[in-house]
């Protein structure tokens, strides 16, 4: 119930009238933090509710008779027009038995207008950290006397390329009481560095139940010419990355063979496994990575289940896994018990779109990366759709080398069979029940 929240009569009223009974989870946690005027860092999905999680607090602060205004007291950044849209109308909803107002600035709307709408001061401001800048620089918006600030979907206006802008809005806010911050994913770096930078003491709320990752496990993505160049970065990251065991996983066993004999060849002590490895070899590879004889293990999915290796601290995936589930697995080994852990994957031209989808399905953006040592040319698709995949790409096949095969008939059923790698037995390899298959696998796969 909404009652239990110590809200004002008017916003209870609002809040009845708009039909909401319970509240959800990220609103009961982070309501009455707010109220107490914390900092929060919020990790949470769009249609949590929690707009209502922060404007609801806000409001409660604001209310009080009708007066002449003479200064912003709220100001709340998002990365898209329509996201500050919903929020404006989402905020006139729960302030509608007030004499709050509330204003918008987003680009695509006439610069004048909101300019006058800015010379009649609303209490609450929404909109977008580009024009909220350009209004700023032409000496229309004062917003020193803020008192409250919300930096919504954080994590997306950042992707969208929005951290200096934002850092100079809040820089604006230099009398700022209260500062929540709320993102659908963890994210990476460059998130970690604006909650240091903008949060006082926050209070972090994790209301995120899709993504089972560990928080503690940074992912990175690294673009790629080709395999050979995939294989120059891998030989720079065992050189120059901090860590104490790392795995490096292939979606192919030649591939995996290719990788460890490489690793071998520069006195790597490493061990490869895969399905055509025996229990024997699984075990001593295992054995010795826990022991710590061993620091570097190539692995295909199959072969890696369920491996618990302590000090598993960096993850390279040579090739990305087919699924986010898989995923999901593979980064699963780093960063456990709390210890920092570093996924990497590398992407070339033909990984891009099942990245982008991984992305999606995780609700997570991964750190772009570039190493200077070993910087090759493709840098990402031209340009990406909304969803993140890149635009007129179609699915080319590469081979190990990532050299482009000619385009074949599509005889799927008959290339299964003749042309196919051997798969991995989806018997465990420690001769439990067989394991599950999730999607039927690529022709060059396991
Ligand atoms: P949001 O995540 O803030 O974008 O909210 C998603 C949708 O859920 C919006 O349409 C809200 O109006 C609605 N909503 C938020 N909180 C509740 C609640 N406690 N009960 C019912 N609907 C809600």
């Amino acid at each position: 119930m909404f009652s239990q929240f110590a809200l004002h009569e008017r916003l209870l009223k609002a809040v009845a009238e708009l039909k909401f009974v319970e509240p959800t989870p990220v609103q009961a946690a982070a309501i009455p933090l707010a109220l107490q005027g914390r900092d929060l860092r919020v990790t949470a999905q769009t249609g949590s509710g929690k707009t209502a999680a922060f404007i609801l607090p806000i409001l409660h602060r604001l209310i009080g008779p009708a007066k002449v205004r003479v200064s912003i007291k709220t100001l709340i950044l998002l990365p898209t027009r329509e996201l500050a849209q919903q929020t404006l109308k989402e905020v006139e909803r729960f302030s509608q038995f007030t004499f709050i107002k509330s204003g918008l600035i987003t680009g695509g709307e006439d610069f004048k207008v909101q300019a006058a709408m800015l010379r009649k001061v609303p209490d609450i401001l929404i909109g977008t950290p580009g024009r909220m800048l350009e209004q700023l620089n032409a000496g229309n918006l004062d917003l020193k006397e803020v008192e409250v600030l919300v930096l919504d979907e954080a994590d997306r206006m950042l992707d969208m390329g929005f951290a200096e802008d934002v850092q100079r809005l809040v820089d604006e806010c230099p009398n700022r009481q209260q500062t929540m911050l709320f993102s659908a994913t963890t994210g990476g770096s460059g998130l970690r560095e604006m909650v240091a930078k903008v949060l006082n003491n926050p209070e972090h709320l994790q209301l995120n139940s899709v993504s089972q990752l560990n928080e503690t496990t940074r992912q990175q993505i690294i673009t790629a010419d080709h395999n050979q160049h995939k294989e120059q970065i891998v030989n720079w990251l065992l050189a120059n990355e901090t860590y104490q065991k790392a795995i490096v996983f292939t979606n192919t066993r030649a591939m995996a063979d290719r990788i460890y004999g490489r690793l071998v060849a520069q006195d790597y002590k490493a061990f490869v496994l895969h399905g055509e490895k025996d229990q024997k070899d699984r075990k001593l590879a295992i054995d010795r990575l826990k022991q710590g004889g061993v620091k570097i293990l190539v692995a295909t999915d199959v072969a890696a289940r369920g491996l618990d290796v302590d000090g598993l601290d960096l993850v390279i995936n040579f090739d990305m896994p087919r699924s986010g589930d898989e995923y999901v697995h593979r980064i699963g080994r780093t960063g456990r018990a709390g210890n920092d852990g570093l996924a990497i994957s590398l992407i070339c031209h033909g990984d891009w779109n099942l990245m982008s989808s991984i992305e999606r399905y995780l609700k997570q953006s991964f750190e772009r990366r570039t190493i200077k040592e070993v910087k090759g040319t493709y840098s990402g698709p031209k340009k990406v759709k909304a969803s993140g995949k890149a635009v007129g790409v179609k699915k080319k096949k590469t081979d190990a080398k990532g050299d482009k095969k000619k385009s074949v008939a599509k005889t799927p059923t008959k290339r299964k069979s003749a042309n196919r790698p051997k798969s991995d037995s989806l018997v465990s390899q420690d001769g439990m029940a067989p394991l599950k298959r999730r999607k039927p696998e690529a022709p060059a796969a396991e």
